[in-house]
């Protein structure tokens, strides 16, 4: 089959290649990949910059963690859904025995599986996961909206962790797919205004922002945004921010514009940067950090997709083959893509 693979440790050594199609083992499943769309784990991957938990990243890797498919069949003795279900798939798994595994936090499991990262990945014409990270799908839930459970669960985590009211003013910064998917549910959710921040060269992704129903999608640096967080706001200041672009200049401008009492989310992949502590104190705030997602987010994600509330195949602004995957990550880079999407196997 063919499967985008990191083939060595370092930066760079990826390519699409033929791989055997693996055999479940107990407990496991093989699922044909429908749709497989790419993320910006894969850009970090590329450039030697992911950093994991205890589990090495092992190599060659197939990368890829956002999919959807059709189980064609369990392992031995597995129980699960019938061959030929269409699936939605989970991409981390934990121990099931640590601490947070206990409290099915299992997000934090230190020792988690993860495919793309500690196992092998969705960017590939087969898969093989645990039996357990299937969930089938409704039938108004298609293939390539079920691609992005992955990333909006981690979304239902961010409103769950965050319990954001009605008419509360919102900022999201960074116009990538993890930031428009934070868009259309804190629309849903009757947050209002919504405004989207981006950087010169987003003007693209900030354009899809609006036509999404951001009340407004803006390049702005630090100094910007802040003025413009004020107009909105009547000088209050934001009561939800998330940041979802990656950068440290990112944090800053979020714990700029975040008003009195507020929230702040930090999501991007950002490795460290100064923080004005006084300033978290001052404003009363709370900081969250939100990583990954569990099965009920999966559930509550798969509902907002069956019944329209969130629409994430409208994030979709390329569809590649997987033999380009390469270059996939080069256009992913220069920010002209929210969601690459590719079919394998077509
Ligand atoms: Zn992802
Ligand atoms: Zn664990």
């Amino acid at each position: 089959m063919q499967a985008f693979t990191k083939t060595a440790p370092g930066v760079g050594n990826m390519a699409v290649g033929e791989v055997p199609v693996p055999t479940p083992g107990p407990g496991e499943a093989l699922v044909r990949i429908a749709q497989s769309g790419m993320c910006g784990t894969e850009i970090l991957v590329h450039d030697d910059l992911y950093r994991g938990r205890k589990r090495p990243m092992p190599f060659p890797l197939i990368v890829g963690h956002e999919a959807s498919g059709e189980l064609v069949e369990l392992g031995p003795g597995t129980e699960g859904p019938k061959p030929g279900t269409r699936v939605g798939i989970e991409a981390l798994s934990g121990c099931g025995r640590c601490f947070h595994c206990m409290r099915g936090n299992y997000n934090l499991c230190p020792d988690w599986h993860h495919i793309g990262l500690t196992r092998p990945g969705a960017l590939a014409e087969f898969l093989v996961v645990p039996a357990s990270s299937l969930f089938p799908l409704p039938e108004e839930v298609s293939f390539e909206s079920a691609a992005f459970l992955e990333p909006l669960a981690t979304v239902v985590h961010t409103l769950e962790r965050t319990k954001p009211a009605p008419g509360q003013p919102a900022a999201i910064i960074g116009p990538g797919a993890l930031g428009l998917l934070h868009l259309q549910i804190l629309q849903s959710a009757g947050l209002c205004p919504i405004v989207v921040f981006g950087r010169r060269g987003d003007e693209k992704r900030l354009e899809l922002a609006r036509t999404l129903g951001a009340d407004a999608a803006i390049v702005a640096d630090r100094k910007e945004a802040q003025e413009h967080a004020a107009s909105f706001t009547d000088g209050v200041g934001m009561g939800l921010v998330i940041e979802a672009a990656g950068s440290p200049e990112a944090v800053q401008t979020a714990l700029d514009i975040v008003g009195g009492k507020g929230t702040m989310v930090t999501l991007g992949i950002v490795r460290s940067t100064e923080i004005d502590a006084l300033t978290v104190m001052r404003k009363d705030l709370t900081w969250l950090g939100v990583v990954a997602s569990v099965r009920r987010h999966f559930a509550e994600a798969i509902r907002l997709i069956r019944t329209g509330k969130v629409r994430p195949e409208r994030l979709i602004t390329h569809r590649m083959r997987l033999a380009d995957a390469l270059s996939g990550v080069s256009v992913l880079r220069r920010c002209e893509a929210v969601k690459i999407m590719f079919t394998p196997g077509a």
